[in-house]
């Protein structure tokens, strides 16, 4: 017990960009650096998929609220106001999420961007037209059939990237939210949720099109919308990355 909480202490570390613990599973170290930009596919070759999550991040966090709260309402009551990090003065609403509360398949983004703050709901903007039609055209699903929520629920500001502090605050709220819904399929969608939920930082290019283990939920990274309005090109390998999670999702039907 010492030891797993010791072990979620230094993977929470990690997570937070503090480095100089080893890690379990692949190692990091040819890969990282600083994290890549976002979404920015480089031309390595895919990595052999690791099966099992390395990272633990939060778990020693989770208030006694969040843990107890069993529905995303409970939850999001226990959130309420946030004020963790240095994000709730800027934002508008705080972005929750989502969709069908026991769906089987959920997709998490990075945070919300200015149409998302202002309408309080994720994926509503450009890339959410995107995401909506990859959902309703793509897997002929309804988007409230599925669930949708953020790495980040509060917008950063001119939509930076989410810093470790802030992904650090808010990843007990996710980690409980996926508890709450139990998906049996998690897709993560571009640089952030990816190497946040999987602890690993290793580039959205290598990670894509492979299934981990999340804590038990089938898990596949795939490029963030946003990217793939600025490469239509790579659209391809998303429709790719969402044929293997239809067909996996055929299980559950
Ligand atoms: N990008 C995200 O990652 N999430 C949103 O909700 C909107 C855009």
């Amino acid at each position: 017990m010492l030891l797993e909480q010791l072990r979620a202490y230094v993977e929470y570390q990690q997570s937070t960009g503090i480095e100089g613990f080893p890690l379990r599973g692949p190692s990091p170290a040819t890969e990282t650096g600083a994290a890549p930009s976002p979404q920015a596919p480089s031309a390595v070759a895919p990595m052999p998929a690791p099966t099992k999550v390395v990272a633990e991040s939060g778990a020693l966090f989770l208030s006694p609220g969040v843990r107890r709260a069993d529905t995303v309402e409970t939850l999001r009551s226990e959130i309420g106001d946030c004020q963790l990090c240095k994000l709730w003065p800027g934002r508008t609403h705080l972005v929750f999420g989502v969709g069908n509360p026991r769906a089987k398949l959920m997709f998490v983004g990075e945070g919300p961007g200015r149409d998302e703050d202002l309408q309080g709901e994720p994926f509503v903007g450009r890339a959410g037209q995107l995401l909506t039609e990859i959902i309703t055209k793509g897997m002929k699903l309804r988007r409230e059939d599925v669930y949708i929520a953020n790495v980040i629920k509060c917008r950063p500001p001119e939509n930076r990237n989410p810093e470790p502090d802030e992904i650090a605050a808010c990843q007990p709220f996710l980690r409980r939210q996926i508890e709450i819904i139990g998906p049996k399929i998690l897709v993560a969608l571009g640089t952030i949720a990816a190497q946040t939920l999987l602890g690993l930082r290793v580039p959205i290019s290598r990670l894509r099109g492979h299934w981990y283990d999340y804590h038990g939920i089938k898990l596949m990274p795939t490029l963030h919308p946003a990217y793939l309005l600025r490469n239509p090109n790579d659209k391809k390998l998303v429709w790719a990355d969402i044929k293997m999670v239809m067909a996996e999702l055929e299980q559950y039907a």
